[in-house]
């Protein structure tokens, strides 16, 4: 027994800092965790799981001008986006009391409020302040908006979910994930939808091919991309509207500006510095291969050391830390091979190297790539083209990615990913029975290599 309140003390109650205190108090380690809002973090809250959400609700009407193909006549239809926020706000509220369940069941004692490092070994959440042995940062990250005249009046994804009446003209700025998720959101649900982006071509860092086609596939759902600019200035128009210049000189009328220009950090007023906590870029908690930060006894993990921004990379950081300082387990975090989807629309999902990233870690690749229009999409006349790449190292045929546009794409590359991960090459791939008919044979029948 130390003299501390508690073994291990959290600050952030989202998926990392959660799994990492329910582990730990699993091994019979005395938790604490402290949450200032609600209980689930982003992913569970103002993430992941909402978005997805809406993802799902702008799909049907999509789905009710393709039944027309298939034999079907859809009468009036009609949406309402009160309801879809309160049936989601429902669902987001039985999550949280879920989480607050799996706390409670473990035995960690939930503080509600800020914590605030006061010393290496100390937090201040509201008036009390609580001593541990060991502890986690897990505060997440915050969107952030571009510092322009006029920022305010936008949006960030958090506020996206609970905009009190649906808009009919919406701009997203950026061309990162949250940009393209939102931008088939609002589009599918029925507002018009322009898709600003300082470069060329959105989805930055990702396949080459993946990007083409989702950008493609996007074009044929009616987003409208203005590339190569940026927002100057933003202020208020006529009914509620925000008037926004763009760097080329013309400006545009929107009732909801949305950035989706990234996510920082949150370690704003964490107290780092008085705990000698050491920073980097926008913020982030540098730690090492087993989330310690530069002081000994206090770790990091998820989003806040903006390593992978991703739920289950989170969630294994803060298991791997768990099991490493409370179990006796050597567990180093390991980032290869995460597999990684957009839920854009058409989705995309990926695992492993882009065609570019092969290219320059191997000196002969072979790229396999299949382009075709989804079989479910034929009888209702949809042009969309779905997509399948593999990319294999000629020296050991090894699949070192993997990438797929078009429906179900999160779900097909799950299932893959576990292959890429063990190594297997595209001759285990060449002797696996496709599944017929389905898309996702295509990875395992295409022979001969494009490039
Ligand atoms: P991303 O980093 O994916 O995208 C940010 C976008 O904003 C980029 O297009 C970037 O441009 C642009 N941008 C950044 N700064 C500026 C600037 N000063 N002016 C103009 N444009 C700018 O961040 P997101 O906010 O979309 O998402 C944050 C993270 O959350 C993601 O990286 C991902 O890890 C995670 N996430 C995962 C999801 C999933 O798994 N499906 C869904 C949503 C989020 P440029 O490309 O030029 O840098």
């Amino acid at each position: 027994m130390t003299n501390y309140d508690y073994d291990l003390f959290v600050i952030g109650g989202g998926s990392g800092g959660v799994r990492a205190a329910r582990i730990a108090a699993g091994y019979g380690a005395r938790v604490g965790l402290c949450e200032e809002s609600r209980l689930g973090g982003t992913c569970v809250i103002r993430g992941c799981v909402p978005k997805k959400l809406l993802v799902f609700a702008s799909q049907f009407g999509e789905a009710f001008e393709d039944a027309a193909g298939y034999g079907w006549s859809v009468g009036d239809t009609a949406f309402s986006w009160p309801d879809l926020v309160a049936a989601k706000e429902r669902e987001i509220t039985r999550l949280e009391q879920v989480y607050g369940r799996l706390l409670g069941n473990a035995g960690v004692e939930l503080h509600r409020g800020r914590g605030t490092l006061l010393d290496r070994n100390t937090v201040q959440v509201g008036d009390r302040r609580i001593s541990a042995e060991k502890i986690l940062i897990a505060v997440g990250g915050r969107p952030y908006r571009l510092d322009i005249p006029g920022a305010e009046l936008g949006i960030v994804s958090d506020d996206a979910f609970d905009l009190p009446e649906f808009p009919e003209r919406v701009l997203v700025v950026g061309g990162g994930y949250i940009a393209v998720e939102f931008a088939g959101i609002f589009r599918g649900l029925g507002a018009e939808v322009m898709l600003n982006y300082r470069r060329e071509r959105i989805l930055r860092g990702f396949d080459t091919d993946v990007r083409r086609v989702v950008e493609a596939g996007m074009l044929g759902r009616g987003v409208q991309f203005h590339y190569s600019n940026d927002p100057i200035r933003i202020v208020e128009g006529g009914l509620g509207r925000r008037q926004v210049t763009f760097s080329d000189g013309t400006d545009g009328e929107f009732d909801v500006v949305l950035f989706a220009t990234g996510r920082h950090p949150y370690t704003g007023s964490l107290g780092l510095e008085n705990a000698d906590v050491t920073a980097g870029p926008k913020g982030l908690i540098v730690v090492d291969e087993y989330n310690r930060t530069s002081v000994d006894n206090i770790f990091a993990v998820g989003d806040v050391t903006d390593r992978v921004a991703l739920t289950p990379v989170a969630l294994m950081e803060g298991h791997a830390f768990a099991d490493t300082q409370f179990g006796g387990m050597d567990r180093p975090v390991d980032h290869a091979n995460v597999p990684s989807a957009v839920f854009s629309q058409p989705p995309s999902s990926s695992v492993g190297l882009t065609e570019e990233e092969a290219r320059t870690q191997c000196e002969h690749v072979r790229v396999f790539r299949s382009e075709f229009t989804p079989m479910k999409y034929t009888l209702s006349d949809r042009s969309e083209k779905a997509l399948m790449k593999i990319l294999v190292d000629g020296q050991s045929d090894r699949v070192m990615g993997l990438h797929v546009v078009g429906p179900d794409a999160a779900e097909i590359v799950q299932g893959f990913a576990v292959a890429v991960r063990a190594g297997l090459t595209k001759a285990d791939f060449d002797r696996t029975i496709g599944i017929h008919p389905t898309s996702a044979e295509e990875l395992v029948t295409m022979r001969e290599p494009v490039a």
